[in-house]
């Protein structure tokens, strides 16, 4: 069942895709259970996704995730960062100085995207893009930070052009600011599209997809 979802999902990044290559699937675990995280692996996932510290590491701790890349998709607190740093490969949702300049400090390595808003709704996560000038040319000189690329979620709607036109966005603020680049400041990655939209976001030159339930089916409740 969940080989055959990845399957389908393999067959689209090749078909939408302009570099089907570079694209990972990052699997959305988060309120799944173990046993289907371990049907993912074994169905060839290499890169988990989950937004709450905790749950992760209680499920993380297994033996089957050795080796699997980590992904932290949700938004991190300050007091829990130290936790993330030791724990996770990725951060998907940098969007403060304060934490960047946490992370730029700490002996923990973990590359990182910068998470803007590019659904135009005001009360979603992720700085607006008209502050992401200002915040690359900050932390583009902190030394110990690895930026690798922007993340962002499009409006949940069935309106197809208004989502391509976010990730759109999305892509077009990468390149734009591939001009700051250094060797610890890069816009390679562009992480966007899930389960419903992550078609248009192959499309629109997505190099992540994080996907949940299009793998794992529906999110227990608790
Ligand atoms: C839960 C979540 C996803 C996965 O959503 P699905 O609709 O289950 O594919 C992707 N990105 C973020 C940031 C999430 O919190």
């Amino acid at each position: 069942m969940i080989a055959d979802k990845l399957t389908v999902i393999r067959e689209d990044i090749k078909r939408y895709s302009p570099y089907p290559d570079r694209v990972r699937i990052v699997a959305v675990s988060k309120k799944q259970p173990i046993e289907k995280m371990r049907s993912a692996v074994e169905a060839g996932i290499k890169d988990l996704g989950e937004n709450r510290i905790q749950d992760a590491l209680d499920k993380f701790s297994l033996e089957a995730f050795d080796g699997i890349t980590r992904h932290f998709i949700g938004y991190l607190q300050s007091n829990k960062a130290n936790k993330c740093l030791q724990n996770f490969n990725w951060l998907h949702s940098l969007q403060t100085e304060k934490l960047a300049k946490l992370i730029a400090k700490s002996d923990y390595r973990i590359k990182c995207l910068i998470e803007v808003n590019i659904s135009g709704e005001a009360n979603k996560s992720g700085l607006p893009p008209d502050e992401l000038p200002d915040f690359l040319k900050k932390v583009r000189d902190y030394e110990g930070l690895e930026i690798q690329g922007l993340m962002g979620m499009a409006a949940f709607t069935d309106d197809k052009s208004r989502i391509r036109r976010s990730f759109a966005l999305l892509r077009s603020l990468a390149e734009e600011y591939k001009t700051l680049e250094t060797d610890h400041f890069k816009m390679d990655e562009l992480s966007m599209g899930m389960t419903h939209d992550y078609r248009i976001a192959l499309e629109e030159g997505a190099t992540f997809l994080r996907i949940g339930t299009g793998i794992f089916g529906p999110r227990s409740m608790n």
